[in-house]
């Protein structure tokens, strides 16, 4: 520790994904500022490499790059193994620094406090980490910094978390995403380059995490800045991860002009609420003009009912009404729904109907899931079944379902899947998936 230059490594755990294997965004705006700050850093991103000898590999990447500060990535299905991983690295190297930073470290930093991890990064923004890296980590250092727990003679010292931010200190260093390009992928839509251009989300839905970051405020991050970015993007796929994009509409259509006017011929992914599709239809034509073809929409439920208790402040109608307005500019809707563990077997049923009688054909169902941090935790932590850390993706369980066993609950789950994504996969196939005015098979 001290002055000498770190030589970092920074690990995206793996876990298990079916439907994406997509760039360790995160992790490169930390690999941009090394680079900014000339330290040696690494990403070593397990979901390049297959699931055996993981931590065999770990090791002999560690010891070649003879690397003495390790920064995982965290996310709520990696605690455990996060957790793990810092023991038996520390055995093995009891010398090296171990930080533990991400979106589960950013909600949940305590979990983290553990005998062998030494940092847990939990700050909005990079200022600290940039600063750590520059003037060096050694507990009187660190002393001064906010978003840190550290430890000061053994025991956990908890800094405050600075203020929220509104835009990146540094621009990402992609060689791990043009690296791992060739395993990139999302089910059935290609390749896709990711990019950020908001932080947190103005709306407060009680199962949703990304709210609660950036200390629950929503920020923009400069829009030329952001089309910049994109511009200089070596890649014509771009996921826009933010928690939604089309928020202010003003932006949108600015955002829609400058990518026109550069004549930029990119593909867009992003997210959008219902009520803002079906409250402006006008916006879409334009969007479709500079690129946008997917548009991820957290439709969640198809009853009011179940759309309140989430607190989604959206209707029913204004999912039907988002998802017309979406085909009729040609831009496909993604579905997202949230299967509350009350379902009952009429309320799967009608699902179906749902997305069968308002021909969606690109669906995501996942399964309530009170993360820790949420306000649905609060709601339930006395409910929850195996809320183990691996779980806790939106594919497993944590509620006792009440109106059928977890097992019928499971089938019918899958079941849902079984019915919608022969389809995808026909229709994907065949170039025609992308197709809005379509309705069936081909
Ligand atoms: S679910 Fe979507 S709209 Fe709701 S708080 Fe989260 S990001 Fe915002």
């Amino acid at each position: 520790m001290g002055r000498k230059k770190p030589r970092v490594l920074l690990i995206r755990p793996k876990y298990t994904s079916l439907v994406a294997n997509l760039e360790p965004l995160g992790l490169e705006y930390l690999a941009g500022l090394a680079k900014e700050l000339k330290i040696n850093c690494r990403i070593h991103d397990e979901f390049q490499y297959p699931w055996a000898m993981r931590l065999y590999r770990l090791v002999r990447r560690i010891e070649h790059g003879k690397f003495d500060f390790i920064g995982f990535n965290a996310n709520a299905n990696t605690v455990d193994i996060i957790i793990k991983r810092a023991r038996q690295l520390k055995q093995r190297f009891p010398n090296i620094t171990i930080m533990v930073g991400g979106p589960e470290a950013e909600l949940n930093y305590k979990e983290f406090c553990t005998d062998d991890i030494d940092i847990v990064y939990y700050d909005n923004g990079l200022m600290t980490l940039k600063k750590m890296w520059s003037e060096g980590y050694t507990s009187d250092k660190l002393r001064d910094l906010s978003g840190i727990c550290y430890k000061e003679n053994g025991k956990w010292i908890i800094k405050e978390k600075g203020a929220p931010v509104c835009g990146f200190i540094t621009k990402p260093d992609r060689t791990a995403f043009y690296k791992g390009l060739k395993n990139n992928y999302i089910f059935m839509k290609g390749k896709f380059a990711l990019s950020k251009a908001s932080f947190s989300c103005p709306y407060n839905c009680t199962f949703c995490y990304c709210t609660k970051m950036n200390s629950g405020e929503y920020t923009e991050r400069d829009l030329m800045e952001v089309v910049d970015e994109i511009e200089e993007l070596k890649h014509d796929k771009i996921w826009f991860v933010d928690d939604t994009f089309f928020f202010d509409k003003e932006r949108v259509r600015a955002f829609c002009n400058e990518v026109l006017r550069r004549g930029l011929k990119k593909q867009f992914m992003a997210y959008a609420r219902a009520d803002f599709l079906a409250a402006n239809p006008d916006i879409l034509p334009l969007a479709y003009k500079a690129g946008f073809r997917d548009i991820m929409v957290g439709l969640e439920a198809i009853s009011d009912e179940t759309l309140d208790e989430y607190n989604k402040q959206t209707s029913r109608n204004e999912n039907i009404m988002a998802i017309k307005n979406l085909r009729d500019a040609g831009l496909v809707c993604n579905g997202l729904f949230v299967i509350n563990y009350t379902a009952t077997r009429d309320d799967f049923r009608k699902l179906l109907q749902f997305v069968k009688g308002n021909n969606l054909l690109w669906v995501v169902f996942g399964i309530f899931t009170p993360y820790k941090g949420t306000d649905a935790y609060d709601e339930y932590k006395d409910k929850l079944i195996h809320f183990k850390s691996w779980r806790l993706d939106g594919t497993h369980l944590t509620l006792k379902p009440t109106n059928m066993s977890s097992v019928e609950f499971m089938l019918r789950y899958y079941w849902l899947h079984a019915v919608t994504y022969p389809k995808i996969i026909v229709r994907a196939m065949l170039g025609t998936a992308y197709d809005t005015k379509k309705k069936g098979w081909f």
